[in-house]
């Protein structure tokens, strides 16, 4: 399996697998290197920023020159994964959402007097859907503001359309300033580049002040600015709109009491710290009045079309899918009947619910939003938090949204990490709560204007992130799976035992946990919408503190989040799972540690060779092209040293298993352990799912778990602390595939990718946050503008012109002493070919050359480690052979 040239997903998920650049070794190399402008390892988004590590001069911001600021994205993962280990909670003690959770529990985990607001499995479960509490329908209106959409078009509605009116040098003006920002150049290069074109064109180039003054004024692209504590507990914006001090209290502190302005000797009030908003709809106008990003808006209502006429053929054949369920080869099926099939959100389960159900997307061009949130440090003389929170277009097909078309709509200034992160979110609702309503646009396809909708439909966030905007209890609750509203299990009887754990069928039940029901894992009781409503409703008569605490005991439910104003919003599915974390950060780390750590060795599942397995695994990684992914460390030696998500990736896909036998592995461990691998490439794969599909994985699954629990648990009631809730919620893998298709919709890899990414152009010591801001407020500025007026993009006029071809760069000589390995390629051609399925030489005579570098048509470059790692090649594989007489489809 090859992470790095997969399918189109790819672009969303190989920044995150590959090694981190501030990292790699090979990065500083690569950027020296005259061809490495297009290395993927080296750069995620190289295409924009191809000398970020080797260009030192200033940027619009007064910089300095010299400083290296490293952005470290997701230390906070690891640190979820030492205290689960330890069994300590370790969301910020400032975190509203914790405190609860936590001081539940003192009950011990037996659980007194829990009980669910009405809740009965009976009931039909959708009766509540609509009727929404009244806490709901407030905030709603407090975002809106009384805002409703216009009944004519206003007079003022961009489209692009201008560009006559621009000069001949405002044009060339616009062009250079483009390509200048594109090229991620400096004050210095816009000023010398900008006098050689005046000198030969006669034209008159406008400054660089002048050049973005100009592009704001065509593309009234403004940025919204909010005061917040310099501390970074809040935005001043809703209920702390007209404070003067910062309310915030964490846990255990005191309020922090920050005031909010400057006051200068003359008295005008200043405020301390800004954090920058982005509109993020003034994009989406933008993709609107471009006829080309216009019609590539609408895959999201072909994909709905497609479903909805799919459910209706099945509906009206009501046999058809019956009996290919029954039997493939019933003779009474005379044609293939239509099967539906999960992918993408566009053809889920959510997206046809949010159209049939909740009144949304009637107009094929409405507009469906994936958030995703997450944080970083950027790493200078001090660390430094930040979070960024980005908006990914549903509306575009998957293999063009996660690139360019992410926007970013803000940026928290650190130092330290937001306190109240709804409060920075606050004005991005504003706007949404408005474009849900309606906002006129323009449209280059049909060369007119419309009332056009959006809403978000998903937030994406890891486990920290996402316990930050979901309102629920979090994973320490005894109610702690954000699906289902499955109890916690103890595993001591020690008083003041923490429930933490998920077993189906734990030995001495009723003497560790009396109260708990027992589990069909076929039939969980899963959370529903109407009973979510109850439960927001509840909290909200709560009269005393204590009444509240034990409603969020006994749902795992803590309070209204700002997302559950979405008009798209559907309960448990809005916050999906994020894939990487969950399967490789969490799970492949926390089997490693049961082999190793956790276990001793007279238990089964202790792999009592795993210091010779590590070693074994930098050995193994000599034969393996560098393109698939960074170097893959021992993880006996180095699981602590921030072990990265593609080196888990590797070990379970490529290594565990092999070696594994070969060191004498116990076979039932290894034959449970080869399941957990086949789940996981079953979700990860992009391939379109059946509902028969997906009953496999589901049997797959359960059947992993109870011989997971077999093994790990078996006889010894105290064991069950192995079946922690990351283990248990792959039970939840086939739903979330039935909701959005894939199950790498939920990944963070694009929000991760977007820090790597700015992270890497700042270049202010001074004033990091300051730069980031502007970063993140001028890309989309430029994006903006070449969607109103492609023309003025000289990148865009020669991608056009580009055949797109496999073309290979840097040939390499083969040298006599290689021959011997033609018959070595050759065995490895012919299992490629059974693997495509298709015949790769003919006649069977192979003609192969050897390329440091290939680019691949979805704009990856493969790259050999020779050319990675120019002289010094640490790595036995020189080269790759490309065939370039077959076709190789990337989907
Ligand atoms: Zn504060």
């Amino acid at each position: 399996m090859n992470f790095n040239t997969d399918t189109d997903a790819s672009t969303d998920t190989d920044a995150s697998t590959g090694p981190d650049a501030s990292t790699n070794p090979n990065a500083s190399d690569a950027s020296t290197d005259p061809g490495a402008s297009i290395d993927p390892d080296a750069y995620t988004d190289a295409d924009t920023d191809p000398d970020a590590l080797t260009d030192t001069g200033t940027g619009t911001d007064s910089l300095d020159s010299d400083c290296s600021i490293e952005i470290t994205a997701f230390a906070h993962d690891l640190a979820y994964d030492d205290a689960i280990l330890h069994e300590e909670p370790i969301l910020p003690s400032e975190h509203c959402d914790s405190d609860v959770s936590e001081s539940e529990s003192d009950a011990s985990g037996d659980s007194p007097g829990i009980h669910l607001p009405d809740y009965d499995s009976n009931l039909d479960i959708n009766a509540g859907f609509f009727e929404t509490p009244e806490v709901l329908d407030n905030l709603r209106d407090q975002l809106l503001g009384g805002y409703k959409p216009p009944d004519e078009c206003p007079p003022d509605i961009k489209t692009g359309m201008d560009i006559d009116k621009l000069s001949l040098d405002e044009k060339i003006s616009l062009e250079h300033f483009i390509a200048w920002k594109k090229s991620n150049g400096t004050v210095k290069a816009y000023d010398m580049h900008a006098k050689v074109l005046a000198t030969h064109t006669n034209a008159t180039i406008l400054t660089l002040y002048q050049a973005r003054k100009l592009a704001i004024k065509l593309t009234g692209f403004h940025a919204t600015k909010a005061d917040m504590c310099p501390k970074s507990c809040i935005a001043y914006t809703g209920k702390y709109e007209h404070l003067d001090k910062c309310p915030y209290k964490t846990s255990a502190g005191p309020i922090c009491d920050t005031p909010r302005y400057h006051k200068s000797p003359n008295g005008i009030k200043k405020p301390i710290a800004q954090v920058q908003i982005l509109p993020i709809m003034d994009t989406v106008r933008a993709l609107y009045a471009n006829a080309e990003t216009s019609s590539e808006m609408r895959n999201r209502d072909s994909c709905l079309k497609q479903v909805l006429h799919l459910v209706a053929t099945a509906a009206n054949n009501p046999h058809m899918i019956n009996e290919i369920a029954s039997d493939p080869n019933a003779e009474t099926v005379s044609q293939p009947a239509p099967v539906r099939q999960y992918s993408d959100y566009g053809d889920g389960q959510i997206h046809q619910m949010q159209y049939e159900h909740l009144g949304l997307f009637k107009d094929p061009r409405d507009v469906a939003f994936a958030l995703s949130t997450d944080g970083a440090q950027l790493t200078m003389k001090k660390q430094s938090n930040t979070w960024l929170l980005i908006f990914i277009i549903l509306n575009l097909s998957a293999n063009i949204r996660y690139g360019e078309q992410v926007a970013v709509n803000l940026a928290t200034p650190g130092p330290f990490s937001p306190g109240d992160i709804e409060s920075f979110l606050w004005i991005t609702f504003v706007d949404m709560a408005k474009a849900s309503e309606g906002l006129w646009m323009y449209d280059a396809v049909d060369s007119s204007y419309f009332l056009n909708r959006a809403v978000i439909s998903l937030a994406l966030g890891d486990m920290l992130g996402s316990a930050k905007i979901n309102g629920m209890a979090g994973h320490m609750a005894i109610f702690g799976d954000r699906y289902s509203m499955v109890q916690a299990a103890r595993s001591s009887l020690v008083k003041g035992s923490k429930a933490l754990y998920y077993p189906s069928n734990p030995p001495q039940n009723s003497t560790y946990n009396p109260n708990r029901s027992k589990y069909d894992l076929n039939n969980l009781p899963l959370r529903t919408q109407s009973q979510y409503w109850k439960i927001i409703q509840k909290l909200e008569d709560a009269q005393t503190k204590k009444e509240k605490t034990n409603i969020v005991k006994a749902t795992g439910i803590s309070r209204l989040p700002l997302c559950a104003v979405s008009k798209a919003f559907i309960h448990p599915s809005y916050f999906p799972i994020d894939p990487f974390h969950l399967f490789y950060e969490n799970e492949a780390l926390f089997i490693w540690d049961l082999w190793t750590t956790i276990s001793d060795t007279n238990d089964i599942v202790h792999f009592r060779h795993a210091a010779k397995f590590g070693a074994l695994i930098p050995e193994a990684m000599k034969t393996l092209p560098p393109a698939f992914c960074g170097p893959v460390r021992d993880p006996y030696l180095k699981r602590q040293c921030k072990y990265k998500i593609y080196e888990w990736m590797a070990l379970i896909h490529w290594y565990i298993i092999p070696i594994g036998v070969e060191l004498g592995m116990h076979p039932a461990v290894l034959k449970n352990f080869s399941q957990f691998v086949e789940i996981i490439e079953f979700a990860m794969t992009n391939a379109k799912r059946t509902d028969a599909d997906l009953c496999y994985l589901q049997e797959l699954i359960i059947k992993f778990l109870l011989g997971f629990e077999k093994l790990y648990v078996g006889e010894d009631p105290e064991k069950i602390n192995r079946m922690r809730l990351c283990i248990f919620q792959l039970i939840h893998v086939p739903n979330h595939i039935r909701w959005n298709g894939s199950i790498r919709l939920g990944s963070q890899a694009t929000v991760e990718r977007s820090i790597g990414e700015m992270g890497r152009k700042i270049r202010s010591k001074k004033a990091p946050f300051a730069n980031l801001a502007n970063l993140i407020y001028e890309k989309e500025l430029i994006k903006i503008l070449c969607l109103y007026y492609p023309t003025l993009d000289i990148n865009r006029k020669q991608k056009s012109d580009s055949e797109t071809v496999l073309k290979p760069i840097q040939q390499h000589k083969i040298y006599k002493k290689y021959n011997p390995m033609t018959p070595v390629i050759e065995k490895e051609l012919a299992s490629i070919s059974v693997l495509l399925k298709q015949a790769i030489i003919s006649g069977g005579n192979v003609q192969y050359s050897r390329w440091g570098k290939l680019k691949l048509l979805n704009g990856h470059v493969l790259s050999s480690r020779s050319t990675q790692a120019k002289n010094k090649a640490q790595r036995q594989s020189f080269w790759f052979e490309v065939c370039l007489t077959c076709t190789i489809l990337f989907e």
